[in-house]
């Protein structure tokens, strides 16, 4: 008799998206005359940059030559891709050794996977508002989960609580879904936090290229003995427009090291490597090109463009709002603007509102953790003229 995974009825159902398209497609289908604009889902709408498209084209021509045809490549990525990599840290002062970092098909699959070499008795603590994917993971794991709180007080960016105790940590900076990105003080803290507690942090770097400002980190390896107690999480998604493409990276350095349940010291660069290669058979080698074309000269000031064009979308955004006087975190360093809903509406009251009176789509704060109860994201993926538009309606309306 087959025993199933019993964690699995402890998910809470994910109905966030799906309410939310349900309520579009009502609202569309009662005002047929209305334009939707739609600031909710945190996909880009640019297409991939020139150079990373011409990199692709070349890789599947080679594929199609038998002297230059590949089958099966390293699990853990190719060497071009680990380079190009490894000369991209540099540009921001972090020493990496190409045996790190492990390519993967996109931060998501990494942060449910890496739970693969972490026991079920580790305590996770998870700041709420959070990326969904950190909590799900683990409840499907059985294992106990701590929060702490982003608030306004805090910037929505918490800091280590000396009474609380955990294992394994989830920052994520810049942050989904507040925009809030940790300074290198506030990452010092929490390095500080885990190498006393020997807990290891996972982090998300996943919007790191929407940074500009040079001391707000883009890795919390800047961060002295970071590489002790910290994995680095990232994606091509934001920074190159890779989501349909799918291509991130996971950086677990060789200093890190913990004890197993029987109390023998584990290398974590080693385990990932055992579980990457047991489980997983490597991203494809046109992708892989194609993601080393992001990190060229032309790839870097190509995909700057696109990230310019949606930073002043966030720009555009943040006028508007800072003219109506209404609070929001984040859209410097992110694509995200993280709004407190005006009169104290809760955030699926001021969706319906924004969505009713204005046409205009957000994703509701309640759907990231009860600390997003009274806030809405906005997205600056859009059209410029969406973005616009969109301000234009709110500057006469709320
Ligand atoms: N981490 C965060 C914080 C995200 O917001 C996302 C996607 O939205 C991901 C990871 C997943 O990225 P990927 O597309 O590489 O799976």
């Amino acid at each position: 008799m087959a025993i199933m995974n019993e964690n699995y009825s402890n998910l809470k159902e994910s109905y966030l998206f799906s309410q939310i398209a349900a309520k579009v497609a009502t609202y569309e289908k009662e005002h047929p005359d209305k334009k939707i604009i739609r600031m909710g889902i945190g996909d880009v709408t640019l297409p991939l940059a020139k150079v990373v498209v011409n990199a692709m084209k070349k890789a599947v021509e080679e594929m199609g030559v038998r002297e230059t045809f590949r089958g099966y490549g390293p699990e853990q990525g190719y060497d071009f891709l680990h380079e190009a990599l490894v000369k991209y840290y540099t540009k921001i002062g972090v020493h990496l050794e190409t045996s790190e970092i492990f390519i993967s098909d996109g931060a998501k699959s990494d942060c449910g996977n890496i739970t693969d070499i972490f026991s079920d008795l580790n305590t996770i603590l998870v700041p709420d508002p959070v990326y969904p994917v950190y909590v799900d993971t683990n409840i499907m794991r059985g294992r106990k989960i701590v929060y702490i709180q982003g608030t306004p007080e805090n910037n929505f960016l918490p800091m280590p609580d000396n009474n609380i105790v955990a294992d394994v940590i989830y920052l994520c900076s810049p942050n989904n879904p507040t925009g809030a990105a940790y300074t290198k003080e506030q990452l010092e803290e929490w390095v500080a936090y885990a190498l006393k507690n020997d807990s290891v942090i996972l982090y998300d770097a996943a919007y790191e290229a929407f940074i500009t400002n040079p001391d707000i980190p883009r890795s919390i390896y800047v961060v002295e003995d970071a590489k002790k107690c910290a994995i680095e999480l990232c994606s091509l998604s934001k920074t190159a427009g890779f989501t349909g493409t799918r291509c991130g990276y996971t950086v677990v350095p060789h200093a890190l090291k913990r004890k197993s349940g029987n109390g023998t010291l584990m290398e974590l660069n080693k385990m990932w490597l055992r579980r990457q290669t047991t489980k997983f058979n490597g991203v494809p080698y046109i992708i892989q090109r194609g993601a080393e074309a992001v990190f060229s000269e032309e790839g870097i000031k190509e995909c700057g463009e696109i990230l310019e064009f949606y930073r002043e979308n966030a720009r555009i955004m943040m006028a508007t709002l800072d003219k109506k006087g209404i609070k929001y975190f984040g859209g410097i360093y992110s694509p995200y603007i993280w709004l407190q809903c005006p009169n104290g509406m809760s955030s699926w009251e001021f969706f319906d509102y924004l969505l009713e009176t204005l046409a205009i789509v957000g994703t509701p704060g309640a759907g990231f953790g009860t600390m997003g109860e009274k806030y809405l994201r906005l997205t600056a993926f859009g059209s410029r003229e969406g973005t616009i538009e969109a301000m234009q309606r709110i500057d006469k309306s709320l």
